[in-house]
Protein backbone atom coordinates (compact mmCIF):
# COMPACT_ATOMS: atom_id res chain seq x y z
CA UNK A 1 0.00 0.00 0.00
CA UNK A 2 2.61 2.65 0.61
CA UNK A 3 5.05 1.54 -2.16
CA UNK A 4 1.33 2.09 -4.20
CA UNK A 5 1.11 5.73 -2.61
CA UNK A 6 4.78 6.49 -3.44
CA UNK A 7 4.30 5.26 -6.78
CA UNK A 8 1.19 7.22 -7.43
CA UNK A 9 3.33 10.49 -5.82
CA UNK A 10 5.61 9.90 -8.45
CA UNK A 11 3.92 9.90 -11.60
CA UNK A 12 1.50 12.78 -10.33
CA UNK A 13 5.44 14.91 -9.68
CA UNK A 14 6.48 13.27 -13.03
CA UNK A 15 3.10 14.47 -14.75
CA UNK A 16 4.02 18.01 -13.24
CA UNK A 17 7.69 18.25 -14.90
CA UNK A 18 6.38 16.91 -18.04
CA UNK A 19 3.09 19.18 -18.29
CA UNK A 20 5.83 22.53 -17.40
CA UNK A 21 8.50 21.50 -19.69
CA UNK A 22 5.47 20.46 -22.31
CA UNK A 23 4.35 23.92 -22.34
CA UNK A 24 5.28 25.97 -25.53
CA UNK A 25 8.81 27.76 -25.28
CA UNK A 26 8.06 31.35 -25.64
CA UNK A 27 11.02 34.06 -26.02
CA UNK A 28 10.24 38.01 -25.64
CA UNK A 29 12.81 40.09 -26.66
CA UNK A 30 12.08 43.71 -25.63
CA UNK A 31 13.19 46.63 -27.59
CA UNK A 32 11.32 49.77 -25.54
CA UNK A 33 8.29 51.52 -26.95
CA UNK A 34 5.69 52.93 -24.21
CA UNK A 35 4.98 49.77 -23.25
CA UNK A 36 8.27 49.79 -21.22
CA UNK A 37 7.84 53.73 -20.44
CA UNK A 38 7.25 55.46 -17.38
CA UNK A 39 5.62 58.77 -16.45
CA UNK A 40 5.91 61.29 -13.34
CA UNK A 41 2.62 60.59 -12.27
CA UNK A 42 0.08 57.77 -13.27
CA UNK A 43 -2.31 60.31 -14.84
CA UNK A 44 0.63 62.36 -16.77
CA UNK A 45 0.60 61.96 -20.40
CA UNK A 46 4.05 62.95 -20.24
CA UNK A 47 5.92 60.11 -19.79
CA UNK A 48 9.74 58.68 -21.48
CA UNK A 49 9.45 55.62 -23.53
CA UNK A 50 12.02 52.47 -23.42
CA UNK A 51 12.36 52.84 -19.45
CA UNK A 52 11.93 49.69 -17.63
CA UNK A 53 13.39 46.23 -18.71
CA UNK A 54 12.31 42.88 -20.06
CA UNK A 55 11.82 41.19 -16.22
CA UNK A 56 9.54 44.31 -14.91
CA UNK A 57 7.09 43.50 -18.32
CA UNK A 58 7.33 39.84 -17.94
CA UNK A 59 6.68 40.08 -13.82
CA UNK A 60 3.49 42.69 -14.62
CA UNK A 61 1.91 39.79 -16.54
CA UNK A 62 2.17 36.32 -14.50
CA UNK A 63 -0.70 35.26 -16.15
CA UNK A 64 0.96 34.15 -19.46
CA UNK A 65 3.45 32.06 -17.79
CA UNK A 66 -0.18 29.24 -17.30
CA UNK A 67 0.23 29.48 -21.20
CA UNK A 68 4.05 28.90 -22.05
CA UNK A 69 7.54 28.75 -20.68
CA UNK A 70 8.57 32.53 -20.96
CA UNK A 71 11.66 34.10 -20.95
CA UNK A 72 12.90 37.26 -22.40
CA UNK A 73 16.07 39.57 -23.52
CA UNK A 74 16.83 43.03 -23.83
CA UNK A 75 17.96 43.81 -27.25
CA UNK A 76 17.32 47.62 -27.12
CA UNK A 77 15.57 49.98 -24.96
CA UNK A 78 14.73 52.92 -27.20
CA UNK A 79 11.71 54.91 -28.64
CA UNK A 80 10.66 53.31 -32.03
CA UNK A 81 11.05 56.82 -33.20
CA UNK A 82 14.80 55.94 -32.77
CA UNK A 83 14.34 52.45 -34.38
CA UNK A 84 17.37 52.12 -37.18
CA UNK A 85 18.71 49.61 -39.96
CA UNK A 86 21.39 48.40 -37.30
CA UNK A 87 18.28 47.36 -35.05
CA UNK A 88 16.49 46.15 -37.55
CA UNK A 89 19.28 43.80 -38.82
CA UNK A 90 20.44 42.59 -35.28
CA UNK A 91 16.41 41.42 -34.29
CA UNK A 92 15.58 39.71 -37.77
CA UNK A 93 19.50 37.44 -37.34
CA UNK A 94 18.17 37.18 -33.07
CA UNK A 95 14.96 35.68 -34.08
CA UNK A 96 16.29 33.36 -37.05
CA UNK A 97 18.68 32.24 -33.88
CA UNK A 98 15.94 31.70 -31.71
CA UNK A 99 13.74 29.84 -33.83
CA UNK A 100 16.12 27.92 -35.89
CA UNK A 101 19.14 26.76 -33.52
CA UNK A 102 17.70 27.36 -29.88
CA UNK A 103 14.32 25.78 -29.82
CA UNK A 104 11.92 28.56 -29.18
CA UNK A 105 8.64 27.84 -30.34
CA UNK A 106 7.93 31.55 -30.59
CA UNK A 107 9.19 34.91 -30.47
CA UNK A 108 7.12 38.01 -29.01
CA UNK A 109 8.86 41.41 -29.37
CA UNK A 110 7.90 44.16 -27.56
CA UNK A 111 8.43 47.36 -29.67
CA UNK A 112 7.06 51.27 -29.97
CA UNK A 113 4.07 51.77 -31.67
CA UNK A 114 5.55 54.82 -33.94
CA UNK A 115 7.43 52.27 -36.39
CA UNK A 116 6.04 49.34 -35.31
CA UNK A 117 4.67 48.24 -38.23
CA UNK A 118 8.12 48.65 -40.38
CA UNK A 119 10.38 46.49 -37.98
CA UNK A 120 6.92 44.19 -38.50
CA UNK A 121 7.40 44.31 -41.80
CA UNK A 122 10.90 44.42 -42.13
CA UNK A 123 10.87 40.89 -40.17
CA UNK A 124 7.96 39.85 -42.29
CA UNK A 125 10.73 39.40 -45.12
CA UNK A 126 13.86 38.57 -43.19
CA UNK A 127 12.05 35.98 -40.88
CA UNK A 128 13.57 32.38 -41.81
CA UNK A 129 10.79 30.62 -39.90
CA UNK A 130 7.02 29.89 -39.92
CA UNK A 131 6.84 29.98 -35.98
CA UNK A 132 4.68 32.90 -34.79
CA UNK A 133 6.62 35.99 -34.11
CA UNK A 134 4.22 38.77 -33.04
CA UNK A 135 5.11 42.50 -32.33
CA UNK A 136 2.94 44.48 -29.20
CA UNK A 137 3.01 47.69 -27.78
CA UNK A 138 0.89 49.77 -26.06
CA UNK A 139 -0.52 53.13 -26.49
CA UNK A 140 -0.21 54.22 -22.48
CA UNK A 141 2.98 53.95 -20.38
CA UNK A 142 3.39 51.34 -17.80
CA UNK A 143 2.57 53.18 -15.42
CA UNK A 144 -0.42 55.22 -16.60
CA UNK A 145 -4.11 54.33 -15.19
CA UNK A 146 -5.82 51.41 -17.07
CA UNK A 147 -2.27 50.61 -19.22
CA UNK A 148 -3.03 48.69 -22.03
CA UNK A 149 0.83 47.04 -22.23
CA UNK A 150 0.23 43.85 -20.01
CA UNK A 151 -3.40 43.15 -21.68
CA UNK A 152 -1.43 43.17 -25.04
CA UNK A 153 1.62 41.39 -24.23
CA UNK A 154 -0.40 38.39 -22.74
CA UNK A 155 -2.66 38.68 -25.64
CA UNK A 156 0.39 38.33 -27.96
CA UNK A 157 1.72 35.59 -25.80
CA UNK A 158 -1.72 33.83 -26.08
CA UNK A 159 -1.75 33.86 -29.86
CA UNK A 160 2.38 32.86 -29.73
CA UNK A 161 1.02 29.71 -28.32
CA UNK A 162 -1.65 29.42 -30.94
CA UNK A 163 -1.27 26.13 -33.22
CA UNK A 164 -3.45 28.05 -35.97
CA UNK A 165 -0.55 31.11 -36.29
CA UNK A 166 1.86 28.99 -37.28
CA UNK A 167 2.48 29.98 -40.85
CA UNK A 168 0.67 33.39 -40.97
CA UNK A 169 3.78 35.78 -41.12
CA UNK A 170 4.86 38.34 -38.42
CA UNK A 171 2.25 39.52 -36.94
CA UNK A 172 1.42 42.75 -34.91
CA UNK A 173 -1.13 42.40 -31.36
CA UNK A 174 -2.76 45.42 -30.25
CA UNK A 175 -5.96 46.36 -28.43
CA UNK A 176 -7.25 42.60 -28.83
CA UNK A 177 -6.50 42.50 -32.98
CA UNK A 178 -4.35 40.73 -34.86
CA UNK A 179 -2.84 42.27 -37.92
CA UNK A 180 -0.89 41.58 -41.12
CA UNK A 181 2.76 42.99 -41.35
CA UNK A 182 1.99 44.07 -44.65
CA UNK A 183 -0.93 45.92 -44.11
CA UNK A 184 -1.04 47.29 -40.30
CA UNK A 185 -0.76 50.70 -39.91
CA UNK A 186 -0.65 53.00 -37.06
CA UNK A 187 -4.03 55.66 -37.63
CA UNK A 188 -4.56 57.48 -34.45
CA UNK A 189 -1.67 59.69 -32.72
CA UNK A 190 -2.49 59.08 -28.87
CA UNK A 191 -5.48 56.45 -28.92
CA UNK A 192 -5.46 52.88 -27.72
CA UNK A 193 -7.64 51.68 -30.85
CA UNK A 194 -4.75 52.93 -33.08
CA UNK A 195 -3.90 50.23 -35.51
CA UNK A 196 -5.82 49.01 -38.28
CA UNK A 197 -5.76 46.61 -41.21
CA UNK A 198 -6.28 48.09 -44.10
CA UNK A 199 -8.95 47.39 -46.68
CA UNK A 200 -8.12 43.68 -45.76
CA UNK A 201 -9.26 43.96 -42.56
CA UNK A 202 -7.67 42.65 -39.18
CA UNK A 203 -6.37 39.00 -39.54
CA UNK A 204 -8.11 37.77 -36.25
CA UNK A 205 -8.45 39.28 -32.69
CA UNK A 206 -7.74 37.84 -29.60
CA UNK A 207 -9.96 36.89 -26.55
CA UNK A 208 -9.57 34.86 -22.92
CA UNK A 209 -6.44 33.80 -24.06
CA UNK A 210 -7.33 32.30 -27.48
CA UNK A 211 -6.58 33.99 -30.55
CA UNK A 212 -9.50 33.56 -33.25
CA UNK A 213 -7.89 33.55 -36.96
CA UNK A 214 -10.52 35.59 -39.14
CA UNK A 215 -8.01 35.29 -42.63
CA UNK A 216 -4.89 34.11 -43.92
CA UNK A 217 -1.77 36.78 -45.46
CA UNK A 218 -1.51 35.58 -49.12
CA UNK A 219 1.72 37.93 -50.00
CA UNK A 220 4.68 35.94 -49.82
CA UNK A 221 6.69 35.87 -46.36
CA UNK A 222 9.23 34.49 -43.69
CA UNK A 223 9.79 30.84 -45.32
CA UNK A 224 8.59 31.92 -49.15
CA UNK A 225 10.81 35.25 -48.60
CA UNK A 226 13.96 35.37 -51.45
CA UNK A 227 15.31 37.99 -48.79
CA UNK A 228 18.21 37.24 -46.33
CA UNK A 229 19.71 39.22 -43.81
CA UNK A 230 22.33 36.65 -42.10
CA UNK A 231 25.54 37.97 -43.00
CA UNK A 232 24.90 41.32 -43.78
CA UNK A 233 25.75 44.18 -41.47
CA UNK A 234 24.02 47.48 -43.20
CA UNK A 235 21.30 47.69 -45.62
CA UNK A 236 21.19 50.03 -49.04
CA UNK A 237 20.04 53.80 -47.99
CA UNK A 238 16.57 54.81 -49.41
CA UNK A 239 14.76 57.97 -48.54
CA UNK A 240 11.47 59.10 -48.36
CA UNK A 241 10.18 62.28 -50.06
CA UNK A 242 6.68 63.72 -49.38
CA UNK A 243 4.55 64.95 -51.73
CA UNK A 244 2.75 68.38 -51.52
CA UNK A 245 1.51 71.48 -53.57
CA UNK A 246 4.02 73.47 -54.62
CA UNK A 247 6.96 70.99 -53.53
CA UNK A 248 10.15 71.92 -53.53
CA UNK A 249 12.77 69.43 -55.52
CA UNK A 250 15.31 70.17 -52.82
CA UNK A 251 15.26 67.13 -50.61
CA UNK A 252 14.99 64.51 -53.46
CA UNK A 253 17.87 66.71 -55.04
CA UNK A 254 19.64 66.28 -51.38
CA UNK A 255 19.00 62.55 -51.59
CA UNK A 256 21.07 62.19 -54.73
CA UNK A 257 23.92 64.56 -54.00
CA UNK A 258 23.98 61.97 -50.93
CA UNK A 259 24.26 59.09 -52.86
CA UNK A 260 21.18 57.29 -51.93
CA UNK A 261 20.74 53.93 -53.35
CA UNK A 262 17.03 54.94 -53.63
CA UNK A 263 13.95 57.08 -53.07
CA UNK A 264 10.36 56.57 -52.52
CA UNK A 265 7.75 59.43 -53.49
CA UNK A 266 4.86 60.02 -50.49
CA UNK A 267 3.50 61.45 -53.73
CA UNK A 268 -0.24 63.26 -53.84
CA UNK A 269 -3.16 61.01 -55.27
CA UNK A 270 -2.23 58.20 -57.06
CA UNK A 271 1.32 58.42 -56.51
CA UNK A 272 2.20 62.02 -58.58
CA UNK A 273 4.86 64.52 -57.99
CA UNK A 274 5.28 68.41 -58.51
CA UNK A 275 6.34 68.98 -61.59
CA UNK A 276 9.88 70.21 -60.17
CA UNK A 277 10.50 67.10 -58.22
CA UNK A 278 9.42 64.93 -61.20
CA UNK A 279 12.48 66.55 -63.21
CA UNK A 280 14.83 65.58 -60.40
CA UNK A 281 13.44 62.12 -60.33
CA UNK A 282 13.83 61.41 -63.63
CA UNK A 283 17.33 62.71 -63.31
CA UNK A 284 17.78 60.50 -60.37
CA UNK A 285 16.29 57.04 -61.62
CA UNK A 286 18.92 57.62 -65.29
CA UNK A 287 21.75 57.95 -62.74
CA UNK A 288 20.66 54.22 -61.08
CA UNK A 289 18.61 55.64 -58.26
CA UNK A 290 15.70 53.94 -58.12
CA UNK A 291 12.53 56.00 -57.44
CA UNK A 292 9.46 54.21 -56.16
CA UNK A 293 6.28 56.17 -56.25
CA UNK A 294 3.70 55.50 -53.09
CA UNK A 295 1.02 57.91 -51.85
CA UNK A 296 0.22 60.64 -48.87
CA UNK A 297 -3.01 59.05 -49.28
CA UNK A 298 -3.98 56.23 -46.31
CA UNK A 299 -5.93 54.42 -48.60
CA UNK A 300 -5.98 52.82 -51.92
CA UNK A 301 -3.19 51.50 -54.17
CA UNK A 302 -0.65 53.34 -56.04
CA UNK A 303 -1.01 52.02 -59.88
CA UNK A 304 1.60 50.58 -62.22
CA UNK A 305 1.44 53.00 -65.17
CA UNK A 306 -1.88 55.35 -64.70
CA UNK A 307 -1.29 58.86 -64.73
CA UNK A 308 3.04 58.54 -64.51
CA UNK A 309 3.98 56.26 -67.19
CA UNK A 310 6.68 54.10 -65.54
CA UNK A 311 7.19 51.98 -68.12
CA UNK A 312 9.15 55.13 -70.08
CA UNK A 313 10.58 56.59 -66.57
CA UNK A 314 11.89 52.77 -65.05
CA UNK A 315 9.87 53.91 -61.86
CA UNK A 316 8.51 51.06 -59.81
CA UNK A 317 4.92 51.76 -58.14
CA UNK A 318 4.60 50.51 -54.70
CA UNK A 319 1.21 48.99 -55.28
CA UNK A 320 -0.66 48.40 -51.90
CA UNK A 321 2.40 49.47 -49.75
CA UNK A 322 2.31 52.94 -47.78
CA UNK A 323 5.85 54.88 -48.16
CA UNK A 324 7.56 53.56 -44.90
CA UNK A 325 6.35 50.01 -46.07
CA UNK A 326 7.89 50.39 -49.34
CA UNK A 327 10.99 52.08 -47.97
CA UNK A 328 11.80 48.48 -46.06
CA UNK A 329 10.99 46.54 -49.76
CA UNK A 330 12.96 48.68 -51.58
CA UNK A 331 16.06 48.40 -49.41
CA UNK A 332 15.79 44.81 -49.12
CA UNK A 333 15.14 44.36 -53.11
CA UNK A 334 18.29 46.53 -53.55
CA UNK A 335 20.23 43.66 -52.02
CA UNK A 336 19.18 41.40 -54.60
CA UNK A 337 18.86 43.07 -58.21
CA UNK A 338 19.11 47.16 -59.37
CA UNK A 339 16.71 46.05 -62.49
CA UNK A 340 13.58 47.95 -61.94
CA UNK A 341 11.42 45.43 -63.46
CA UNK A 342 12.61 43.03 -61.23
CA UNK A 343 11.94 45.39 -58.04
CA UNK A 344 7.92 45.41 -59.59
CA UNK A 345 8.31 41.88 -59.16
CA UNK A 346 8.97 42.07 -55.38
CA UNK A 347 6.43 44.62 -55.25
CA UNK A 348 3.78 42.46 -56.81
CA UNK A 349 4.56 39.76 -54.59
CA UNK A 350 5.73 40.95 -51.00
N1 LIG B 1 7.03 56.97 -29.30
C1 LIG B 1 6.62 55.69 -28.77
C2 LIG B 1 7.40 54.61 -29.52
O1 LIG B 1 7.12 54.32 -30.63
C3 LIG B 1 5.17 55.50 -28.91
C4 LIG B 1 4.63 54.15 -28.47
O2 LIG B 1 5.32 53.20 -28.20
O3 LIG B 1 3.40 54.05 -28.40
O4 LIG B 1 8.29 54.06 -28.96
Amino acid sequence: MKHLKLFTLAVAALAVCLSVSAKPKVRIIATGGTIAGVSATSASSAYTAGQVGIQTLIDAVPQMLFLADVSGEQLVNIGSQDMNDEVWLKLAKRVNVLLNEEGYDAVVITHGTDTMEETAYFLNLTVKSDKPVILAGSMRPSTAISADGPANLYNAVAAAVSPNVKGMGVLCCMNNQLLDAKTVIKTHTIDCDTFEGGPSGIIGYVYNGEAHILQTPNNKHTVNSVFDVTQMDKLPKVGIVYGYANASPLPMQAFVDAKFDGIVLAGVGDGNFYKDVFDVAVKAQNQGIQIVRSSRCPTGPTCLNSEVDDAKYHFVAALDLNPQKARVLLMLALTQTHDWQEIQKFFMEY
